[in-house]
């Protein structure tokens, strides 16, 4: 619940800022993915693009979430042989390749880590190191860190096909924008406080572009007064203690900027700068565990004080 009402806080900030003026836009709330998701689509046949970026939302969660046993997923990570349409395998390879190009700091096979934690079945505990081991020796796929990023990708592409002006999606705190605004101004996008509901700067964007925050603060439970959140670290096996709070990615591709804003959380400031300072696809905004926030140079950042970092 509290997650959701943190979503809802900054969407609602997003609606404030972000609107298309002129026009009303269609809007359209779906859960699916294990999140509430915001579509907010102008022109002619947006009513229609809602309905069928609704109805390919819970398509993509049918057939990609590991927590639903039936899903090709699940077929998958019980060992049977299925035949993977050519979209599919183009997935997996994908988040295979996204998995090398962060050194293996987002990795789309971690199911059975998390499952150790009690973040599949919520039954939230601490596992031993036994139990730890064991878990990272039996790689399943989960795509939870990517699936919402490609969904974005995805809905793009039928947007593309429709007649629609412009659109704005929230997919579970993931922010999808398509095209451009009525009034050619750039959409704005509130980053949250990991520490808060409000948010500490404001992101503009110009035409179609994801950006996708991964924080501490999205999946966690507490013990003994200690935070441990739902993003593993691949090497250890145990919530990623990187120092940030959170990692904001602004990237022209969904699937990209999603298995980047984890990939960027887990390595760390350091390694996450060294990664953007060798690619030239996506902007970042980092927000350590002292609240200090550091943005690249191409990241257009507003409304609060940050460090700039160079190429
Ligand atoms: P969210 O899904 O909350 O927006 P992320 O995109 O960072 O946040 O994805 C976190 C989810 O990805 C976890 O809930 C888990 O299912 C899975 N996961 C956890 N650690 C990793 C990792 N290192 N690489 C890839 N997936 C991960
Ligand atoms: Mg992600």
């Amino acid at each position: 619940m509290k997650r959701l009402l943190c979503l809802l806080a900054v969407w609602g900030l997003i609606l404030g800022l972000a609107g298309c003026k002129n026009t009303k836009p269609v809007q359209k709330t779906v859960f699916a993915m294990d999140t509430v998701m915001d579509l907010q689509i102008w022109g002619a046949d947006a009513e229609a693009a809602a309905e069928r970026i609704a109805s390919l939302l819970t398509d993509l969660d049918r057939t990609w979430s590991a927590a639903k046993e039936e899903s090709l997923i699940g077929q998958l990570n019980r060992g049977k042989d299925i035949a993977l349409t050519e979209e599919q395998s183009q997935l997996l390879t994908r988040v295979q390749q996204l998995s090398e190009h962060t050194s293996g700091a987002f990795d789309p096979q971690m199911l059975s880590v998390s499952r150790a934690w009690g973040f599949y079945e919520k039954e939230y505990r601490i596992p031993t190191e036994e139990e730890i081991s064991l878990a990272l020796s039996d790689p399943k796929w989960d795509l939870g860190a990517a699936l919402k990023g490609y969904a974005g990708d995805r809905a793009v592409a039928l947007l593309e096909n429709s007649n629609v002006d412009c659109a704005i999606l929230n997919l579970g705190g993931n922010i999808q924008t398509y095209g451009q605004k009525a009034d050619k101004t750039p959409w704005q996008i509130g980053i949250q406080n990991p520490g808060g509901s409000d948010y500490v700067g404001i992101l503009s964007v110009v035409g179609t572009c994801a950006v996708v925050t991964s924080g501490d603060y999205q999946r966690y439970f507490e013990k003994d007064g200690i935070r441990y959140h739902h993003i593993m670290d691949p090497e250890t096996g145990c919530p990623a203690d990187s120092g940030l709070a959170s990692v904001t990615v602004i990237c022209r591709n969904g699937l990209t900027a999603d298995a980047l804003s984890t990939a960027l959380f887990v390595m760390g400031l350091e390694k996450g700068t060294e990664l953007w300072r060798q690619s030239n696809d996506f902007e970042a905004v980092f927000i350590t565990t002292e609240g200090e926030i550091y943005a690249t140079a191409g990241a257009a950042l507003s409304g609060c004080e940050y460090e700039v970092i160079d190429r």
